[in-house]
């Protein structure tokens, strides 16, 4: 059995408890406090509002305990809001530069609200790396604009106006994901996952 903890904060942690729960061997848990993570084998930040969860993250002091769960090579997806928060530089569409406090725990860059704001949410299918064609849907999601370090690009869009940017991105034992595999459900990058922390 595999404990997959969901950050439950804020945001659609109970669409990610919910998919994780119809996977065979999969124990979905809530994560609310830095107790929670103890026995947890990865750990998943969902979609949301980064800059709030963020902050609930510090309050709660699971920003240090996120962090050093990552470190210690326990593999954490980020989804949506989740990816800006796992990112080491982050910066809004519009307004440029944000001050919300991140994680910085990828080498990837992100924008905010890249593809416009709730009327330009979409559903379409992108294709990842090692993993083949996923349908998913994009709710003011960012995109992964510059990777380094050991962080790759494993998945990207083409969007009218903003061109060819990166949508999934993988460094060791982390997943930046810039939208939704909760909603329509295909539980190929959660089974990606889960392998990662059979390593
Ligand atoms: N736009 C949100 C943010 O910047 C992310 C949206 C989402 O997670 N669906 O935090």
């Amino acid at each position: 059995m595999v404990v997959v903890g969901v950050l439950s904060l804020q945001g659609d942690f109970l669409e990610h408890i919910q998919l994780l729960a119809t996977m065979s061997n999969v124990k979905p848990k809530h994560v609310k406090m830095p107790r929670d993570l103890s026995d947890v084998d990865a750990l998943i930040i969902p979609g949301g509002e980064s800059t709030t969860i963020g902050r609930l993250m510090k309050i709660k002091g699971l920003d240090k305990a996120v962090v050093d769960f990552a470190r210690e090579g326990r593999p954490v997806m980020g989804t949506c809001a989740g990816a800006i928060l796992l990112a080491k530089s982050v910066v809004d569409r519009v307004v440029g530069k944000v001050n919300q406090p991140i994680l910085e725990l990828m080498d990837i860059a992100v924008v905010r609200n890249a593809f416009g704001r709730q009327r330009e949410s979409f559903e379409t299918n992108v294709l990842v790396e090692g993993l083949g064609s996923i349908k998913v849907v994009f709710i003011r999601a960012p995109a992964i604009i510059d990777a380094w370090g050991d962080a790759k690009i494993i998945s990207y869009i083409d969007y009218p106006d903003i061109g060819r940017v990166g949508a999934v991105a993988v460094q060791r034992n982390m997943l930046a994901v810039v939208f939704h595999p909760e909603i329509s459900g295909d539980t190929k990058l959660y089974e990606y996952l889960i392998s990662m922390s059979r390593r």
